[in-house]
């Protein structure tokens, strides 16, 4: 699995499809210009150049979708309160049209070298994670794959139902769900992702560890998969 980025490049992507995935949470589809052919690594992201009030401003959005869709591609976004961008892509039309630049980033798959791997993740830091993770899964099966995903509440989990077909047609691949405020009919684990590694894992020193979210957990993550056993250089980390 190569850790070298495609070129990116400006193109226009044109929204196709949008529906309500968990609490102000979209997934979002889009196509770009039929000429195009999308290339991407999985762990990549695309950045949408957006007009405020006249000045030019970026945000970027992990893909979520496959890089074999053709030209269309898939992004997970959450609406934030009083956020420019989430609210703008999250409140368009089927229809309209933005400029973007793709695909970007070095948050990628790397060679498992035998090693087992664990993806923590809060919130929509798991848009990432859908096409590592499958891609992972499909060139080196026997590999132990653990995914972490922290949320507050049940309705904010996020297509649980693609993870738990992962984890049916996947025996090697675990999925544990954190809710910091779960319900009385909760019955997974509950708390900071941060505190269920800890639980779940003593020695981590046989894993690669890939953590996206909010830069506060991705240090925390980052800061105890080291202090158990991972090498520094096999922690990979993307902050939103
Ligand atoms: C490489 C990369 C990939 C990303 N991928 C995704 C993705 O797949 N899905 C996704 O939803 N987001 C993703 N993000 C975050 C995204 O780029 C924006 O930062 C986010 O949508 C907020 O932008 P905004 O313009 O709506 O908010 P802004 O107008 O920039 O911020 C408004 C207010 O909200 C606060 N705020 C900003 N972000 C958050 C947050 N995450 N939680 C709580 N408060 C916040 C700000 O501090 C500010 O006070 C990614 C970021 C990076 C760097």
């Amino acid at each position: 699995m190569s850790a070298a980025a495609k070129f990116p490049h400006r193109s226009r992507a044109t929204l196709e499809d949008k529906q309500l995935v968990a609490t102000d949470t979209y997934l979002l589809r889009y196509r770009l210009p039929s000429s195009e052919r999308l290339k991407f690594l999985p762990g990549q992201y695309v950045t949408f150049i957006l007009d405020r009030g006249g000045k030019s401003v970026t945000r970027s959005y992990s893909f979520a979708s496959d890089p074999d869709s053709g030209n269309s591609f898939e992004l997970v976004i959450k609406k934030v309160e009083s956020g420019f961008a989430s609210n703008l892509l999250c409140g368009a039309l089927v229809g309209q049209e933005f400029t973007v630049l793709l695909p970007l980033g070095r948050f990628v798959v790397h060679d498992p070298l035998s090693r087992k791997a664990l993806f923590v993740a809060t919130g929509t830091g798991i848009a990432p994670f859908f096409t590592m993770i499958r891609a992972l899964l499909a060139e080196h099966p026997e590999i132990d794959i653990t995914l972490v995903v922290g949320y507050r509440h049940p309705a904010d989990l996020i297509l649980n139902d693609r993870w738990l077909a992962f984890a049916r047609a996947s025996p090697n691949f675990h999925l544990v769900n954190v809710l910091s405020r779960p319900d009385h009919e909760w019955k997974g684990e509950s708390g900071h992702v941060q505190d269920v590694v800890r639980k779940l894992f003593q020695d981590l020193s046989q894993h690669d560890v890939y953590i996206c979210g909010v830069p506060e957990m991705v240090s925390e993550v980052q800061d105890l998969a080291v202090s158990l056993g991972t090498p520094k250089e096999r922690v990979f980390v993307e902050r939103y």
